[in-house]
């Protein structure tokens, strides 16, 4: 199995907000998008960015406010299916796509896959009314009920894939979005944890009394539907990120540092 971390949808300059001796220099939001590898079940997508459509029609498909507010690239070259390419590997073995929600920075990529299976909560299905033009393909979803499920680091009613033999997990991480989910892919003796926009810049989950950040903050609050939904799971996000012998990798969708980890 391997995993590749791409930028599926690089949007404006933000400057990091750790003061004035933080190391790290301003740089572009990412759209943080895995490429697994599997040995049973093709390629797996975890959220697929920015897609060919939004880049051909942005007025039409991601809308004009949208576009003059987080800036992005547009660039072809940064689709999944173009990265996946790049690769030397083929989209039509993209067999499976995991959304952490349905925005339209996390989910234009679905149509650039119409055959694969998309795995999310029912709740976020439910919701993505949002994103009309992203999903007119009609993609073959796979719902997973909120409510009973496993246990695993800390988090209940986590599921695992169906239909996919390796260990990728579907875990509640609600608030941003109703049906938000984080993505846990393990690899090797540890495992990934793709948070999706459950927080949006590092100081959120890397000390023990989180630190924001001006716009992505900004960002966060003009978009999610039940504030103290999300930072109950960003809380248990922070136990892992603190417990380095712990054996999960947190990351975010939009944070470029912790992007910058493993491009
Ligand atoms: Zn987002």
């Amino acid at each position: 199995m391997r995993v590749h971390h791409v930028d599926c949808a690089r949007m404006l300059e933000i400057e990091p907000a750790d003061g004035p001796d933080s190391p790290l220099r301003p740089a572009h939001a990412v759209g943080h998008v895995l490429i697994v590898e599997t040995e049973s079940s093709g390629l797996v997508l975890v959220d697929a960015g920015i897609g060919a459509g939004d880049i051909a029609d942005p007025s039409g498909r991601l809308m004009d406010d949208w576009v003059e507010m987080t800036r992005p690239a547009l660039d072809p070259a940064t689709t999944a299916k173009a990265q996946v390419e790049a690769l030397g590997l083929s989209p039509s073995d993209v067999r499976h796509i995991v959304v952490t929600h349905l925005h339209r920075d996390h989910a234009g990529g679905l149509s650039d896959f119409p055959d694969a299976a998309v795995h999310l909560f029912e709740a976020e299905r439910a919701d993505g009314g949002k994103t009309p033009a992203q999903l007119a393909h009609g993609p073959k979803w796979v719902t997973y009920d909120s409510g009973p499920g496993d246990h695993w680091n800390g988090f209940d009613g986590v599921r695992p894939l169906d239909g996919v033999a390796e260990d990728v997990l579907l875990i509640p991480l609600h608030g941003h979005t109703p049906g938000h989910a984080g993505v846990a892919v393990r690899y090797g003796d540890r495992w990934l944890l793709h948070a999706g926009d459950a927080y949006m810049y590092h100081g959120e989950v890397d000390r023990p009394e989180p630190a924001g950040h001006p716009l992505m903050d900004l960002v966060q609050a003009s978009g999610e539907v039940d504030r103290e939904q999300r930072l109950a799971g960003v809380a248990r996000l922070r136990e892992l990120v603190l417990d380095p012998g712990g054996g999960v990798e947190v990351f975010s969708a939009h944070d470029p540092w912790e992007f910058a980890r493993y491009a």
